[in-house]
């Protein structure tokens, strides 16, 4: 056999995998499994965007684009971070990327030399650290707690940065938790930020969906200081439910865009040409389907919430964003015979037939993450057998 790279065998193979296979696997034997693992939205792409993209293809723009996108994409994002952020950006600070997971790869491989150090806020995203170390960068983990919402202060970023610090992930809304940084938060982040010159890689995939009185702030917003030392990540699959369209972009210091531009030059060549027209008409064409998805997603979580907390020893603050519960079941695992929360997760699906991922796989083993792009119906299932495997009822 052929040996592999040493990079490969560093990967830490996705902790949802193993889950979402095994829900599979009980599916084809024809239970009827309810799958709370989702991580994109349950709709279809509207109309206008697909429309579009078809009469792209009609009129025969099914040809390379320029590495960094298509000048008519790159204009439409600026446009919406002038118009949503009042933030002001060049041509040349932004590149249009194989969705916003391919902008992150791009810009760990452009940033980092061996040994330099990322700072992840936990619970986070289970992509960020392999991609950090798929660039020869290490991850250091600084905890978000639960009774801080699980969001990092000042005072800790402070605490975590050493000479090899490079920069630090921001995911605001996150995922898996759900929860938002406000401007004051950020605000105290971006100050030590400054001091120490860190770069701010702010994912903000999340960002058009937040839910009753929070609202989103880019940590750009905060200063032209902190402008000049953050790199926006977005993209169109959350907001405008095109996740398999796979576009994303980054905007920030030149000479990042650039780099990440020469590097996609060598590897991807552009994004899809066809899905770059659709995201054009997502973001230039009517936003009301944005915000009819958003108050869809916003209906069931008020529902499915209450209900969630009400099962005994579950707690759960209520998320403020994104599409994902992110309880604390380590109570009610025991109460169901289980020590670990892994464990509970299996027994879940096993024998109540529902698919969560477990928290080990975010940095937080003591949670389970629920995603509610799935219709009501099935929520409302779901959590009642959440309920009676707890009650061991089932
Ligand atoms: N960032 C976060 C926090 C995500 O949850 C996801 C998707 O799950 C992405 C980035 C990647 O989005 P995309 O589909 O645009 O690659």
């Amino acid at each position: 056999t052929i040996s592999l790279a040493n990079r490969v065998n560093a990967l830490t193979p996705s902790s949802t995998l193993a889950i979402t296979a095994k829900a599979k696997e009980l599916k084809s034997k024809g239970l009827d499994v309810i799958g709370l693992g989702a991580g994109e939205p349950d709709f279809n792409t509207p109309e206008n965007i697909i429309q579009a993209a078809y009469q792209s293809m009609q009129d025969g723009m099914t040809k390379y684009t320029p590495s960094g996108g298509l000048p008519a994409l790159k204009e439409a994002v600026i446009n919406k971070l002038k118009n949503d952020q009042k933030l002001e950006y060049k041509n040349n600070e932004i590149i249009i990327t194989n969705g916003a997971k391919h902008a992150l790869f791009t810009l760990f491989q452009v940033l980092l030399n061996e040994g330099d150090e990322v700072i992840i806020p936990t619970p986070y995203w289970v992509s960020y650290p392999e991609q950090v170390k798929l660039a020869g960068g290490v991850p250091v983990y600084v905890e978000g707690t639960e009774e801080h919402d699980f969001k990092i202060n000042a005072q800790q970023l402070e605490a975590a940065i050493t000479q090899k610090t490079k920069a630090i992930i921001i995911n605001s809304p996150n995922n898996p938790t759900g929860m938002l940084y406000t401007k004051e938060e950020l605000e105290a982040l971006g100050k030590v930020c400054v001091k120490h010159n860190l770069l701010i890689i702010s994912d903000e995939i999340y960002e058009k969906l937040v839910y009753g009185q929070h609202t989103h702030t880019s940590i750009a917003e905060v200063s032209p200081e902190l402008k000049g030392l953050t790199i926006i990540i977005n993209g169109v699959s959350k907001s405008h439910s095109m996740t398999g369209w796979r576009i994303g972009y980054a905007a920030g210091d030149q000479s990042i865009i650039s780099a990440m531009t020469d590097l996609a030059s060598h590897s991807t060549s552009n994004p899809t040409t066809t899905s770059q027209f659709g995201a054009i008409e997502a973001y230039e064409g009517t936003q009301d389907t944005v915000e009819t998805m958003r108050q869809a997603f916003e209906k069931r979580l008020d529902i499915i919430y209450d209900k969630l907390v009400a099962i005994p020893g579950i707690s759960c603050k209520k998320p403020q964003g994104a599409f994902y519960l992110y309880p604390n079941v380590k109570e009610a695992a025991s109460m169901a015979g289980y020590d670990k929360v892994d464990d509970f997760v299996t027994g879940l699906l096993e024998e109540a037939h529902v698919a969560v991922v477990p928290g080990s796989g975010f940095g937080s083993p003591e949670n389970i993450r629920l995603s509610y792009a799935v219709s009501l119906e099935l929520l409302e299932e779901a959590v009642e057998r959440i309920r009676l495997f707890i009650e061991k009822k089932i």
